[in-house]
């Protein structure tokens, strides 16, 4: 399928976002790190949310954390996700603070569901679109572009 005739929403790519969509295509999740006061954030920001600097670097991070949050989506909101209901959104934690929203990648049909604090990591899976998008795996076993 060309990107053209995806049909799911997908952020766009700016100069400032690029080196983590950069990161995505090679398998890594990166952050933007402070420059002045060593915080992390996400999503990418011109300033520090913690101190207003703008001076910053992005770092691969671990891409593990632990689950925050998360719901079960049974409602078809967009048509183009009515074939992935039920789907499961995590809020993660990741180890270097930030939290991110995203999707669990591997749980299948009756699987338990996540519970608080239970340790993830980030996956990336090509969408048919070609854009590798960061998913995250409950899974012992990271396997990369599965
Ligand atoms: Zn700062």
């Amino acid at each position: 399928m060309d990107v053209a005739a995806y049909e799911k929403l997908l952020p766009d790519i700016t100069p400032r976002n690029k080196p983590f969509w950069d990161g995505c295509a090679e398998g890594e999740l990166r952050l933007q790190q402070c420059s002045d006061c060593g915080r992390y954030r996400f999503p990418d920001a011109p300033v520090c949310p913690q101190c207003l600097s703008s001076a910053a670097t992005w770092q691969k991070a671990s891409g593990t954390g632990t689950i925050w949050s998360w719901c079960t989506m049974h409602q078809k909101y967009f048509a183009a996700f009515a074939d992935e209901v039920p789907y499961q959104l995590v809020y993660v934690r990741l180890t270097e603070g930030p939290l991110v929203i995203s999707v669990l990648a591997d749980e299948p049909d009756g699987a338990p569901e996540p519970h608080l604090d239970q340790p993830v990591h980030v996956v990336f899976r090509p969408n048919p679109g070609g854009r590798a998008i960061p998913q995250f795996s409950t899974a012992d076993t990271v396997t990369a572009g599965k």
